[in-house]
């Protein structure tokens, strides 16, 4: 199929055609005297002890393993047909290791979530270490998240965020008492989901229990990121009232164990329950919905409010469309066989959830802000 198969196919012809010619000069050699006999059979032996060598040698090289069509696929391996080619199956795990440096149809979905990861590794080390340019790092990046041209609100407020007051507002946090753990818990999850959805996409081509076992590690890591997305809002929004952070934290977790426990089931894991699993996973994100309003009506006079909600209404988007994607298998069912390497709907599903979750850190961001400079008594303060 490739040059490089064809290569190898070259190469593993080489050897039958030097046999044809010993052969046939053994075979005139048997005319001559008994010593060119046996001279000649001690060569013969040399010649086969070196054959067999490189016989020895070829094997312990690792095979090259082809890539095939959606019809060889085994059962288990079959979730949309209307990716056509280049896919891997039964591949040992070296193999799917290294895989990640070959282009097959799972390469940029492994990459998208893989470059995510890092990021979000590097925001969590940045903040952990408070390195002194973290402050010009964060305003850059909220500078940089595309929504941040969506109104000119969210502009001027960022424009105004300088990186003294975010100086001040790190140095703050700890003379003012703000928690950051629930800001930790949020990277965390984004790290296990952004994390557990590489190595899944990386490895479910190896054996269908591996398969089955990584596709409900992605899906708990999905729910994880989702749970763990609610921490930071709910916390800094109501952090003047626990009754209200437990009632809605108490609330999401719960509904994350329960769909975790779900998702569990093997059966669920298959493509027929696509739907119900973008569903569930999109009515754990609506469920914000009521905390949402809940916060807008008892802050609305916080000068951060337009900030924060149009990068949480970003986040939104980022997710809805991402998950609209997922469930139509857009753009690949239109031409079926064109977006097999590159441009089907579960990478662009995934841009879309790295895209939602940075722009979820941007509006923790603010709310940090906002709680590190205003405390609980200036709730409202304009
Ligand atoms: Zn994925």
């Amino acid at each position: 199929m490739s040059p490089m198969e064809g290569g190898a196919l070259a190469k593993k012809r080489k050897p039958t055609t030097t046999m044809d010619h010993q052969t046939s000069s053994s075979s005139a050699s048997v005319d001559n005297n008994y010593f060119n006999v046996s001279h000649n059979h001690v060569t013969d032996n040399k010649k086969n002890k070196k054959k067999k060598k490189k016989k020895k040698r070829n094997k312990a090289k690792p095979k090259r393993y082809s890539l095939m069509s959606y019809w060889e696929l085994p059962e288990y391996m079959k979730d949309n047909e209307f990716i056509l080619n280049y896919y891997r199956a039964n591949w040992p795990l070296p193999q799917a290791l290294f895989s990640v440096f070959r282009w097959h149809n799972e390469t940029l979905n492994v990459w998208t979530h893989l470059i995510g990861f890092v990021l979000f590794l590097g925001l969590t080390m940045v903040n952990l270490l408070r390195v002194p340019q973290v402050a010009d790092l964060l305003g850059f990046f909220a500078r940089s998240t595309p929504i941040s041209a969506v109104t000119n609100v969210s502009r001027n407020f960022i424009s105004q965020m300088t990186s003294q007051e975010m100086e001040i507002a790190a140095a703050g946090h700890e003379m003012s008492g703000v928690a950051y753990w629930p800001f930790y818990v949020f990277l965390g999850g984004s790290m296990f989901c952004l994390f557990s959805s590489s190595i899944c996409h990386l490895f479910s081509c190896h054996s269908h229990p591996l398969n089955l076992l990584l596709l409900r590690i992605d899906y708990a890591g999905i729910t994880m990121m989702i749970i763990t997305s609610f921490f930071p809002p709910i916390y800094y929004i109501f952090q003047c009232d626990p009754r209200w952070q437990f009632i809605y934290l108490g609330g999401i977790t719960i509904m994350g164990v329960f769909t975790i426990i779900t998702l569990l089931s093997p059966k669920l894991s298959s493509g027929k329950f696509r739907t119900f699993r973008a569903l569930l996973f999109a009515s754990m994100g609506l469920f914000g919905i009521v905390p949402a309003v809940h916060a807008s009506i008892v802050n609305w006079g916080n000068p951060r409010r337009n900030a924060t909600l149009v990068y949480e209404a970003a986040m939104a988007f980022f997710y809805l469309t991402g998950t609209g994607f997922y469930i139509t298998r857009i753009p690949e069912r239109w031409r079926p066989g064109w977006f097999d390497i590159a441009g089907h709907s579960h990478q662009i599903f995934h841009v879309l959830v790295v895209l939602g979750a940075l722009a979820h850190y941007a509006a923790i961001l603010v709310m940090l802000d906002w709680r590190n400079t205003f405390g609980c008594d200036n709730n409202n303060a304009t």
